[in-house]
């Protein structure tokens, strides 16, 4: 058996939420909403399940998908992509990050990751062969250490990854942050995998800043979006990468191999749900800004460290003002059994959890209010 694959645990969403439900707590952990998306979206797809559109669709996406990916790009960062020649549509975002990793990492490439880092990226980039790179973040600021990044970047770095809205620490990374970034891709001939799956989820006037839209990076940059985030359809695994078209037919072709195509009835649906309204997208981030503040808020007032959060699901809080003394493991473990909330420990976002920062926890704010109140009500109950 695959050696690597025997040595990782299952994903700490999956056992987090079965501890979730094992204890009746309320799920602050895994990301997804408790309430499904626009109802003209869902429709979209119901029908297009009833009027027959079963069979294999296009293997890189069905083309009226593929146009309002295009669109997308245009209406909102000025991006012209060729719906023909340069989107592809996977079965989600994390299909997409390693179809786009698979195009240009041969075995023995090294690839930079900013820790803590979602939990797909770094097995996909070792069962590649590849090399990681990790550099850390530090809180309570993240902020891109410059010349640790520099470091991290050789003459055989084939590839960055950057998730930005990022999980799990809600930072939306700076256009100077960006554009040191981008000085590197250039500097070392490399692409860029950009995880922007909550693009549109970002808060207090913060802006997503495509890296792709950063001179001399439309060539170097495969853009990821997800319905599951855009849509609040997290079951649905739509994901759509947009890249330059010198790079397309390698993402095209891991997709064929990973998945070969995605619902056609699906991908119907979330072709009329980026073809909505600019209202909708601003919408998206006031509804879920006014439960992280909510959220934040009630956390701070708790006693927690509550550090901010411009963008994504999620607010991390340090527990250790609450008087908690494990680590962040047995804190989420306690959480759940004896208060009846669950959260995710920050480590699970770190190669090496024994070298991690042990004293954050990440909470979802994707709930209905009355939801992420009883859970305030737990905690209150519990400390
Ligand atoms: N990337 C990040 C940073 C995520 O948080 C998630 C999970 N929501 C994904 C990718 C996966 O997205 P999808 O469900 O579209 O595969
Ligand atoms: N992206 C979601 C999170 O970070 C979970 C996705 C999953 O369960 N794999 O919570």
């Amino acid at each position: 058996q695959n050696t690597l694959l025997s040595g990782i645990g299952t994903t700490v969403f999956t056992v987090m939420s079965a501890l979730a439900q094992k204890h009746g707590a309320i799920n602050l952990g895994q990301g997804f909403p408790d309430h499904d998306g626009p109802e003209d979206v869902v429709r979209a797809a119901a029908d297009a399940l009833l009027d027959g559109r079963n069979q294999y669709p296009p293997m890189p996406g069905v083309p009226e998908l593929r146009r309002a990916v295009a669109h997308h790009n245009r209406r909102f960062y000025g991006i012209e992509a060729d719906p023909d020649a340069e989107v592809v549509v996977t079965s989600g975002a994390t299909e997409a990050v390693t179809a786009c990793l698979m195009a240009v990492l041969d075995p023995g490439d090294e690839c930079a990751l900013i820790e803590p880092l979602y939990d797909t990226y770094l097995p996909v980039v070792k069962l590649l062969g590849a090399v990681p790179k990790l550099v850390r973040l530090q809180p309570p600021k993240w902020e891109l250490p410059r010349a640790e990044l520099a470091a991290a970047f050789g003459p055989r770095t084939k590839a960055v990854l950057l998730n930005s809205p990022m999980n799990p620490t809600g930072k939306v990374f700076t256009a100077a942050e960006l554009a040191f970034l981008a000085d590197l891709v250039a500097r070392h001939d490399c692409y860029a995998v950009c995880d922007e799956v909550y693009e549109h989820l970002t808060f207090d006037g913060w802006r997503h800043i495509p890296l792709m839209t950063l001179p001399g990076m439309r060539e170097r940059c495969m853009r990821i979006g997800s319905a599951g985030k855009t849509f609040s359809l997290t079951g649905w695994k739509v994901g759509y990468v947009t890249c330059d078209r010198s790079l397309a037919p390698n993402v095209a072709k891991a997709h064929q191999n990973l998945t070969f195509t995605t619902p056609p009835n699906l991908q119907r649906g979330v072709a009329v749900g980026l073809m909505k309204d600019d209202a909708y997208f601003a919408g998206i981030s006031e509804a879920l800004g006014a439960k992280r503040d909510l959220l934040a808020a009630g956390l701070a007032e708790l006693g927690f460290g509550v550090l901010p959060t411009q963008g994504s699901y999620f607010v991390t809080a340090d527990f250790r003002p609450i008087g908690f003394t494990g680590d962040d493991v047995a804190f989420c473990r306690a959480l759940t059994e004896e208060a009846g909330v669950t959260a995710i420990p920050v480590t699970a976002f770190y190669a090496d959890p024994a070298t991690a920062p042990n004293h954050y926890a990440r909470f979802a704010f994707c709930k209905g209010d009355e939801v992420l109140r009883a859970a305030l009500g737990r905690m209150r109950g519990w400390i």
